[in-house]
């Protein structure tokens, strides 16, 4: 069986999926795993494809002090138990940069390259470039893919990709960048399937989970994004803040005295939803809770995306549709009744019993825009570009790649 293995590596954990190669290119989901408490309780669990539990098993601090010894992990338990040798390895990378506007195989160049940007996303591209080179190393014929969340993206227009600051920082690349482009691809191909006519016409989708963005879409294209030169910016999240006016940044140093690093470390793990309500980051545990200030923070949260929705409308000059995804957009019939009342204005309405029952379709009938939920799938779109720049590239059969 022909098999594509898909990491996505953070800092503390290592997730990773199995596809097999079915007829006609199609791709079956087989093993979703994860090693996390990398550096302080690691353990590896794992599901098959009907989502029963494989394996479930800690390892000592040292057995994985670091990511390429979960990569190295979770590879010998795929290969020795599992007898698992994947064709090709497709890895999520945050960052592409100015010029990556599509996923590439690596080479030792495109490391090197991706390298420059460990700068512009200090806490991810690190993490994600660390499996990509234990592989190199250990898998010199693997044929590895970088996909990148930025790349949906670079379809903006200069006036979207610019800030008004001197044209240098723009060419060093402090630009607009935009994230989560793996969720709007994969969103912007299920809606040619769910509605043909709708996806090429202008179409907002929010993808709300504990990292939460908007994409205003023409033609399944991105035009422009709520997040910019980092993932911190435009919507609150579950533990960063979103839009910031940069003086109360400025007021944390000059006046709290604190380092670029505990602002770093404050901005992406002690604001957002966490910080405004100080009961919780998990929007489950808000809308359970009775303080005052979970409810703040879920009002704030609604608030800003209606704020978003019509800036984004107003970067598409009207709106066709509007799309739901992510772990709250998914599942939270409650904040998505709450969005849509925001969306009033731009012709939205709710049929109230299509969303308790998270359906695909849930605007009601007189509602100007069809509103949709469409769950997302970031690793099966990864596998997807594996398995398509494995096809195209000029090699010999890459069975004879494999790793045995
Ligand atoms: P994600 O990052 O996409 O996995 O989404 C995580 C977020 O989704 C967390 O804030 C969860 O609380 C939220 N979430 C997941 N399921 C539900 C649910 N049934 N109701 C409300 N929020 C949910």
């Amino acid at each position: 069986m022909d098999t594509i293995l898909v990491v996505n590596a953070g800092s503390s954990s290592v997730k990773f999926q199995v596809y097999s190669v079915e007829g006609e290119g199609r791709l079956r989901r087989q093993i979703k795993g994860q090693i996390d408490g990398i550096g302080s309780r690691p353990r590896l669990r794992a599901s098959g494809a009907n989502g029963d539990p494989i394996a479930d098993r800690a390892y000592p601090i040292e057995a994985i002090p670091d990511v390429p010894a979960a990569m190295g992990t979770a590879g010998e338990w795929l290969r020795n138990e599992l007898r698992i040798h994947p064709i090709a390895v497709g890895h999520r990378v945050v960052h592409g940069g100015p010029d990556y506007d599509r996923p590439v195989l690596i080479d030792h160049g495109v490391v090197a390259r991706l390298e420059r940007f460990v700068t512009l996303a200090p806490l991810h591209q690190p993490h994600n470039l660390a499996p990509i080179r234990s592989i190199l190393a250990g898998f010199p014929t693997l044929p590895q893919v970088a996909c990148f969340d930025t790349a949906f993206h670079r379809t903006h227009s200069p006036l979207a990709d610019h800030y008004a600051i001197p044209h240098q920082l723009h060419a060093e690349g402090v630009r607009r960048y935009g994230f989560h482009g793996l969720s709007y691809e994969y969103v912007a191909s299920a809606l040619t399937q769910i509605a043909p006519e709708i996806a090429k016409r202008r179409v907002i989708v929010a993808h709300l989970g504990s990292g939460a963005s908007m994409c205003a879409m023409n033609q399944g294209r991105s035009v422009e994004s709520t997040m910019g030169f980092t993932a911190l910016d435009g919507l609150p999240m579950g533990t960063r803040p979103g839009q910031l006016d940069p003086g109360v940044v400025l007021y944390l140093i000059s006046e709290k005295g604190m380092s670029a690093a505990n602002v770093q470390n404050f901005l992406y793990r002690d604001c957002g939803l966490k910080g405004l309500s100080g009961v919780s980051n998990d929007m489950r545990e808000l809308e359970a809770s009775v303080d005052p200030k979970a409810k703040l923070a879920i009002d704030y949260f609604v608030y800003r995306i209606g704020l978003n929705a019509g800036m984004l409308a107003a970067a598409l000059q009207g709106l066709d549709a509007f799309v739901f995804t992510a772990g709250i957009g998914e599942n939270s019939a409650n904040i998505r009744a709450r969005v849509v009342e925001q969306l009033g204005w731009l012709g939205g309405a709710l049929d109230p019993a299509e969303n308790s029952r998270n359906s695909r379709l849930i605007s009601g009938s007189d509602s100007r825009i069809p509103i949709y939920v469409v769950p997302t799938d970031e690793e099966l779109m990864i596998a997807k570009h594996t398995l398509s720049l494995l096809m195209t590239r000029p090699t010999t059969n890459p069975r004879q790649e494999r790793v045995s």
